[in-house]
Parts: C-alpha cells; structure tokens; sequence
C-alpha cells in the first residue's frame, strides 16, 4: 500500500541509512558504479533486527558486485553476480525464498540486459532453476531469442548444465505462512522482495539484471515486469541501466525502466529527474501498490526512487561514496 506521505530516495547517501566514504579511486581510474535492491513495499514487518539482517545482505551483495567492478571486470558479471547472491538467499523474492503462487507452488522470472549492443535475455514463469538469472544471461548469448518461458526454458536450462531443483526448493516456511494468510484472506497479495542490480564498469558498459518470484498469490501462468525487457529491466550505454521492483502490471503498463531511458535520451532530463518522473508522475498516479526503481546512469549517478513505505537498496561508486538501506525518508510535496 502507498503511503500519503512521500517517501523520496535521492542519488546520495544522505536518505539512505548507513552511508558514507571511504578510500577515494585512484586518479585517473575509470568511474564505476553499482546499485541493487531487494523489493520495495510495506515496512510493517521491517523490525529493526529484521532491518539489520537485511543489511548485512544487501552490503554482502554490495560486497560481491563492488569486487568485480573495482578488478575492471565487466557490469554484465557483476549484475549477474549480484543477482545470483541474492537469489541464494530466502530473505528475498527470488531463487529460494521466492513467494508462491495461488496454487503454493513457485514460478520464478528473470531478466538480464547488456547495454553494450541491448542485448537481452529473459526466462518467464520457471519452476525449477535454482538461478534463473544465469539462465537468462545463457538465452541472451547462446540463443538468438530474448524471452523463452515455462517448460521451454527449463529444457533448454538442462541442455546447458543449469543446476535444477525441485519445486519445493524455492519454499521458505515464511513464504508458505504467507500464501496461507493470502488464501486466508488475512493478507492482500502484494509485492515484497525482487531482486535487481544495475552497474556502469570501468570500461563504460552499463548491464541490468532482475529476478523474482513474482506477486504471492498471483494466478498460474502469471508472467510480471521482470521478464519484459523495457518494463522491469532496461539497460543501453547511451543512457542508463534500471531494474524495477513493485506491482509488476503497472510497469508492464507503463514501460517504466525504456520510459526512464527515453526521457533521457529524447528529452535531456538527467537520470534524478527522469526516475522521478516516471514513479511520480506516473506510477504514483495509478491504482496498484506502486513500488521503486534502481538506476545507473553512464556517467555513473545513481538514482534510486521509490513511492512505497521502502525499498531495500544499497549502492557504491568508484569515489568510495556508497549507501545501504531499507526505509526511505518522508519529505513534502513541495520540498519533493
Ligand atoms: N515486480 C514483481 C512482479 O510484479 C514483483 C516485485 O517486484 O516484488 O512480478
């Protein structure tokens, strides 16, 4: 549920609880940056223990992307990376921990995307790849498609040695609690816990990675923003890289993460002022449960917009600047 109050996350670490500096990057080295997020929603549940679990992963996941970045390795494998961490871990909505479907079974998509050349690769509605996101990586190189689906892709996961697991694995005790208070109807089914990284390396190359359970309690079949490329996922080295999290049909709606892309590249708003838009005037304006965005433009600025309670986040740019967090900071409309 949207708050009345606004909730705005600016680029820097000032609204982001843990933030700071440390070593400066050598001169003349290469702008890098990275910034991911763990889904955005209510912050009802966020105790404050649960709120530092989650930022010792978050900062972990930092930890891993920042390592390939600061090496000069490429944004695409830090992405991936990143994403496959998170996966790993059952605090998120994705890989194990994954929310479940109506049914109580578990259909997972995700998406990744190489600014480079807007190569894209994307599996939708998946049952039993432990890391969908290394999956979708394997359709965008090894394939000449972008999205394959369902049993299609798990087929083609096997063929290329994709480690496969049983349903069942993606199951926490939490998220069946869950799925019990939503047939229940106890809970309203809601967004909570996709995964996404976005990074510029020291090369110039910006890459987008998502991944998800989806909405707890969608339909069967159901396929959300992630998978769609434009949607939840976007990246181009002429612009910017985003991943979204939220209510997955207004961003297929609103083709958020190109709308981003586009205000930049048609209209010369800077990446702050496009994300802004875009959840704001947009996304906060529709009926649904809204939700945030992560970017990183080409010039390495971060902006991390959000119109829910929170989001969780973390991010870290070559100048040693960098920010971990979950709640957002209220600011009026008119400060906004
Ligand atoms: N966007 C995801 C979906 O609709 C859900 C989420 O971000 O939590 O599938």
């Amino acid at each position: 549920m949207k708050k009345r109050l606004i909730y705005v996350c600016m680029a820097i670490g000032l609204v982001v609880t843990g933030a700071g500096s440390c070593a400066q990057a050598p001169k003349g080295q290469q702008e890098w940056a990275i910034a991911l997020h763990g889904g955005a929603g209510r912050a009802n549940n966020l105790t404050p223990e649960r709120e530092a679990m989650y930022k010792v992963h978050l900062t972990e996941a930092l930890e891993v992307g920042k390592a390939i970045l600061i090496d000069g390795g490429d944004a695409l494998d830090a992405v991936e990376a990143v994403v496959r961490y998170l996966e790993d871990c059952p605090m998120f909505n994705a890989g194990h921990g994954a929310v479940a479907t109506a049914e109580g079974r578990h259909e997972l998509d995700a998406a990744v995307m190489d600014g480079r050349d807007l190569k894209a690769g994307a599996i939708a509605g998946v049952t039993d790849i432990k890391n969908p996101i290394s999956t979708a990586r394997m359709v965008m190189e090894r394939t000449p498609h972008v999205l394959l689906i369902g049993t299609g892709a798990s087929s083609f996961a096997k063929e290329n040695g994709a480690e496969i697991v049983p349903n069942e694995y993606f199951s926490t005790p939490a998220r069946m609690e869950q799925i019990q208070r939503i047939r229940e109807q106890r809970e309203k089914e809601s967004p909570m816990g996709t995964v996404g990284c976005v990074a510029l390396d020291s090369k110039g190359n910006l890459a987008a990675a998502t991944s998800t359970g989806g909405m707890s309690g969608k339909m069967w079949g159901r396929v959300g923003d992630v998978p769609i490329i434009g949607a939840g996922t976007y990246a181009n080295n002429h612009t910017v890289a985003i991943s979204g999290t939220g209510h997955g049909e207004l961003w297929i709606r609103q083709v958020v993460a190109h709308q981003v892309s586009a205000l930049m590249e048609y209209r010369g708003l800077s990446v702050q002022e496009a994300a802004n838009e875009v959840i704001w005037n947009k996304i906060d304006k529709m009926e649904g449960s809204g939700g945030g965005i992560i970017c990183v433009d080409k010039r390495g600025e971060v902006a991390l917009v959000f119109n829910t309670e929170m989001m969780h986040r973390a991010w870290a740019k070559a100048s040693g600047e960098w920010g971990v967090g979950s709640e957002g900071v209220e600011l009026s409309e008119k400060e906004r």
